[in-house]
């Protein structure tokens, strides 16, 4: 699943950098840049093996370069394949089309893999939860096929799903389980109203889950769904969905953990992979040092596992979650009365 580039599989690679993998970092908007940063410090801080090749995109990349998703970090995502992406802003009803949609239908990044994982010292609603959402990346209602049928009185979005595009993700979603050795996978669907779109989607369900006699695989509508994963979330262990309701249910996942400041996210194709938070560019905190670094920090990691470096991954998850037992340094969203800066400096001397 996915790449793994070391920068000697690069043409530029230098006697300096040979064991340090090259990886497309683009802070984006919003909180971006100061959650980038505290990625790069803790990166740094633990010898983490990696060249960040920086690029712009989104809103900031528009206003500046009047293109939100610019040729040369375009470029630069063929040659690596491999990139670290902060929130990028979509402007709301009108203006350009998501930069993140284009990147994962460009990469056909087909899986959107978001676990939510409680973490220690969080007061959220339930301990224990260990769900991990594939959410389908690039088709759905998200394709941008949309058109005014009546300028401002009748407009209409199109939904494509392929039975190519949801094998898939179903199939990535069953390979995970079977690797991690996890025992369910639930797919979640409205086959009942999208009879011929969600319809198709629970019949590759049906065949893919075939091949995985061990695995246990059952299938939901997705309103029951919303309410079951509120009630009692800790009967679901893998959940594969499309894009739209991967989309809201993530978030809904996030919520079970203690909030959007605490979940990461990769997505995934056959030779592409962008990690980003699941978390937007939260306007609303912009600027202010009140972001909470995590949900990028455990993107950064799923990117360090993908790349095999599983030590340096793992001593900065612990030094999270030894930092995180102290309220006066993590930030408000989590309950503390700290600042990216200073969570970030805690976690750096955690590290050792
Ligand atoms: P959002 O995720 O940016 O924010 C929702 C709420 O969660 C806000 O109150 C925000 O302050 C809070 N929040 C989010 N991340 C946080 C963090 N790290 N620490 C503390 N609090 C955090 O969602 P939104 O406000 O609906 O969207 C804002 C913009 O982000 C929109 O332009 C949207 O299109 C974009 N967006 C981008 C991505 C992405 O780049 N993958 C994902 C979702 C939304």
């Amino acid at each position: 699943m996915g790449v793994c580039v070391k920068s000697t599989d690069n043409l530029n690679t230098t006697e300096t950098n040979s064991f340090m993998h090259d990886i497309v970092l683009i802070p984006g908007d919003g909180i971006g840049p100061e959650i980038t940063e505290a990625v790069t410090t803790i990166f740094d801080e633990a010898g983490a093996p990696i060249n960040w090749v920086r690029h712009t995109a989104g809103l900031t990349a528009h206003e500046e370069q009047g293109n939100p998703l610019p040729e040369e970090t375009l470029d630069a995502l063929n040659e690596y394949r491999i990139a670290l992406k902060g929130p990028l802003t979509t402007p709301i009803g009108s203006g350009f089309r998501s930069v993140n949609v284009a990147l994962r239908k460009k990469f056909q990044t087909y899986s959107n893999i978001r676990p939510a994982k409680s973490m220690p010292h969080i007061d959220s609603r339930y301990d224990d939860i260990d769900l991990v959402m594939f959410r389908e990346n690039t088709e759905g209602l998200y394709i941008g096929k949309e058109k005014w049928v009546e300028k401002d009185n009748h407009a209409e979005s199109i939904a494509v799903i392929t039975r190519e595009a949801s094998e898939k993700v179903v199939r990535a979603a069953f390979e995970y389980a079977q690797e991690k050795d996890r025992k369910k996978v639930t797919l979640v669907h409205k086959a009942n109203i999208l009879k011929f779109t969600c319809g198709l989607f629970m019949e590759v369900g049906e065949e893919v889950s075939k091949d995985y006699p061990d695995i246990e695989y059952e299938d939901i509508i997705v309103d029951n769904m919303a309410m079951q994963m509120v009630m009692d979330p800790h009967q679901y262990d893998v959940i594969v969905t499309t894009n739209l309701f991967g989309d809201i249910l993530s978030d809904l996942a996030s919520g079970l953990v203690g909030g959007l400041g605490l979940t990461g996210a990769a997505n995934i194709g056959d030779d592409a992979a962008i990690f980003e938070a699941v978390h937007g560019s939260a306007p609303d905190i912009a600027g202010q040092n009140k972001a909470n670094p995590i949900a990028f920090l455990l993107s950064s990691l799923m990117l360090l596992e993908h790349l095999k470096e599983d030590e340096v991954a793992d001593r900065i998850r612990n030094a999270i979650h030894t930092t995180l037992a102290d309220k006066s340094v993590c930030t408000p969203d989590i309950g503390g009365n700290g600042t990216t800066e200073s969570f970030t400096k805690a976690v750096c001397s955690n590290l050792s």
